[in-house]
């Protein structure tokens, strides 16, 4: 099969579902059934389980891919598995697995990514590639590149979010930011979002699927279980059929096209924006010139450029205006981090600038 090919030309969202970790023969049939009824296009389960900790239940094995194969083709459905080395590679595909795909884990270690590349070099197998757990874009991208050059072109990625010490929210951190990137720099890249794993949790599902949709990923991979709560891994995050069905029905899929008349009307908006943008960036500047100026006074009066009261106080007075103004705490934060850095950057170089040349 053609993956990529089968993303790009299917209804959007394609989805992905099935358990976190094959269990048991029944429980592959049954929520593979399941499954079948519902606009699913691949199913997915994980033979070999990567944990953080030893301990948690590390997966069977190959003794169960084909019970996840036979209950795949019963349904007429094509199915996946996680690879992390030769081995994985040669036992999934020997078994039937359609399609293989890297886990975040993986993806950080290049030796095991071009292990896995040269075992498949000759085949025409699709890879799914996970992003890594740290939000490295290059190394992500180099995973593609080692499979590319090993001549593998059915490529899709999977953002699955960033492993973050102790996310207030999230079991990964999303940081969209890195996916944005990965489709500037290889747009014709499939992109599938993993909410099951960003979130961590079954009732934050539909909030990130929804905004993975409204960033024009092409599908989801969501866990599913015919009893998740009994589930040996992962079990706060997976769904049953059912669950997924409802989160589907949720789901507001916005056109991704844009005719000429409704692209004419947001060409409007969009210049008064960078109007908008232009003044603020000249702005930002004038305020440097004035760094410069405070840079200037400093170094005559022989006083260090970190005021940290001084700073800790326009900070706070700046947090204040956040309702006033409509913008988040965290944002005004971001930006007055960035603007301070900036006008240390200016500062320092006026510190360090030549007396002769003053
Ligand atoms: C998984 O898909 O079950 C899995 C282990 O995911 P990740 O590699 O994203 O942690
Ligand atoms: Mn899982």
């Amino acid at each position: 099969m053609n993956l990529k090919n089968q993303i790009v030309a299917s209804e959007r969202p394609y989805i992905i579902a099935g358990p976190c970790s094959a269990e048991t023969p029944e429980q592959l049939s049954s929520i593979i059934a399941d499954l079948s009824k519902l606009n699913v296009n691949l199913i997915r389960a994980g033979i070999w389980k990567p944990r953080t900790r030893p301990g948690s239940f590390e997966g069977l094995g190959e003794i169960a891919l084909p019970w996840l194969v036979e209950a795949s083709k019963l349904h007429q459905l094509p199915c996946s598995v996680e690879v992390a080395n030769k081995d994985h590679v040669e036992k999934a595909l020997k078994a039937g697995v359609d399609v293989l795909w890297i886990g975040a884990r993986t993806t950080v270690n290049p030796f095991a990514v071009q292990e896995i590349a040269d075992v498949l070099r000759g085949t025409k197998t699709p890879v799914m590639i996970k992003n890594p757990v740290n939000p490295d874009l290059n190394l992500w991208i180099g995973a593609f590149e080692r499979l590319k050059a090993a001549g593998i072109d059915d490529l899709t990625a999977i953002h699955r979010g960033f492993s973050f010490y102790d996310h207030p929210k999230y079991r990964n951190a999303p940081n969209w930011e890195i996916p944005i990137a990965l489709k500037e720099r290889l747009p014709e890249l499939p992109i599938i979002c993993d909410p099951s794993h960003i979130t961590g949790k079954r009732n934050l599902l539909l909030e990130i699927s929804q905004k993975a949709m409204d960033l024009n990923m092409d599908g989801l991979m969501i866990e599913t279980h015919p009893d998740p709560d009994q589930a040996w891994s992962d079990a706060e995050q997976q769904v049953t059929a059912e669950g997924l069905q409802v989160l589907l029905s949720k789901l507001v899929l916005r056109s991704r096209d844009i005719g000429a008349e409704i692209a004419d009307q947001m060409q409007v908006m969009r210049e008064k924006i960078g109007i908008l943008d232009d003044r603020l960036f000249d702005i930002l500047s004038a305020r440097m010139h004035l760094s410069e100026e405070v840079g200037l006074f400093k170094k005559e009066n022989n006083i260090t450029i970190l005021q940290p009261e001084h700073w800790a106080k326009s900070i706070q007075q700046r947090m204040h205006t956040s309702s006033d103004l409509k913008l988040s705490e965290g944002f005004i934060r971001q930006v007055m981090d960035a603007i301070h850095q900036e006008s240390i950057r200016h500062q320092t170089n006026i510190m360090n600038r030549n007396e002769e040349n003053d």
